[in-house]
């Protein structure tokens, strides 16, 4: 059994996900202690117990210390991951419901879904477009892209949008299955076309308009060929968010009570123009959530970021334990960087 220290760097939830994840694929064990130390309500939130118990289900795991807040837990699989039919709702592990994140759910799962042998069809409940999480746009448009050129093929529809606070959101998946990973070449792509969605749930449909309106004026300013949709939709509480996509990276602003449309735009499109005023491959998000893959893929790669962040250093820090990988960054953190990675070439029979 691997004994894990949740204070681990960041020491958030991505230690807790990363090791779902390894366990679920390898069939090792893991104890994790001080799950989420370093955050201001620490212990297992309903996203994260989410997380534990679905990828218990791949792998039949056996759990202990699986419950809200709780700092330990004990996760010891019985079978190799299992393709199949799943539903997940993050309000099951949370009284009065929840917006946990179903993106970061997806994260967990994917990894031992892909190697389970057989397509698997997952449905999550719960937070669509929430802070500190990937919005289901950046699944969609930056990770599925970046994954398929690793071998790893999913597909996924978003069937209703969930904000915080209330949730509710569907997003479905579809995972091929794979046999191994193998690492591409990464390069700079200069940035050109930038996509989006200006989207409001429940709230008048000026709101959509002035936030697209805005984006598409300052990204032509800057000398880019946006193509941003407004939508109004249905969903099961209000919210309004800007989402945009370009080769490599995503970056999106959620509006709250008070924050006119047009500085949500200006927030999402200053993210937008940061990253494109540089070289880097990929952005921070992208750089963090490339490795587990890339860690697991046959062959070497490298590439760039403009951003390094504590969470993808710990990941980096994480993977060395589960995995016979070489992971070596070269740069300071919230600065570029380097990243190499040799895989440990992970293949099922
Ligand atoms: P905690 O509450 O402990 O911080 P968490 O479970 O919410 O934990 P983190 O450990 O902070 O999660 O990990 C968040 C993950 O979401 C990381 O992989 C990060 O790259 C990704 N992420 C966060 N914001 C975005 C964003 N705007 N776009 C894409 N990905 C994002």
């Amino acid at each position: 059994m691997l004994h894990i220290d949740g204070r681990l760097g960041e020491g958030g939830g991505q230690v807790l996900r990363t090791s779902l994840s390894l366990s679920a694929l390898t069939g090792r064990s893991f104890r994790l202690t001080h799950i989420r130390a370093n955050r201001g309500k620490p212990g297992l939130r309903p996203q994260h117990l989410t997380a534990v118990r679905a990828a218990a289900r791949t792998c039949g795991a056996a759990l202990a210390g699986d419950a809200i807040d709780s700092r330990t837990l004990e996760f010891r699989p019985a079978m190799p991951p299992q393709p199949g039919d799943y539903h997940f709702d993050v309000s099951d592990a949370a009284q009065g419901g929840s917006a946990g994140a179903v993106t970061l759910i997806f994260q967990a799962i994917l990894w031992p879904l892909l190697f389970a042998g057989g397509r698997s069809r997952v449905t999550m409940r719960g937070g669509t477009h929430v802070p500190m999480s990937p919005p289901w746009h950046y699944v969609a448009h930056v990770l599925r892209p970046a994954f398929a050129r690793i071998g790893a093929n999913f597909d996924t529809v978003l069937e209703a949008w969930g904000w915080y606070p209330v949730g509710g959101g569907v997003m479905t998946a579809t995972i091929e299955p794979a046999a191994r990973l193998d690492a591409p070449v990464f390069e700079h792509v200069p940035a050109a076309r930038v996509e989006g969605v200006a989207a409001v749930t429940n709230l008048p449909a000026d709101i959509p308009q002035r936030m697209a309106g805005r984006a598409t004026n300052l990204l032509a300013a800057a000398g880019l060929r946006p193509r941003i949709e407004p939508r109004r939709e249905k969903g099961a509480g209000p919210g309004a968010g800007i989402f945009l996509w370009l080769p490599g990276g995503g970056f999106g602003a959620i509006g709250r009570r008070g924050w006119p449309a047009d500085q949500v735009a200006e927030a999402a499109v200053a993210e937008t123009l940061a990253f494109v005023d540089n070289t880097a491959m990929v952005d921070r998000y992208l750089a963090d959530q490339l490795l587990l893959p890339l860690a697991l893929a046959h062959g070497r790669t490298r590439y760039t970021t403009n951003h390094l962040t504590l969470h993808t250093v710990t990941n980096a820090d994480l993977l060395r334990l589960w995995l016979d990988t070489r992971i070596d960054i070269a740069g300071d953190l919230n600065g570029p960087a380097a990243i190499s990675v040799t895989g440990a070439g992970f293949t099922i029979d």
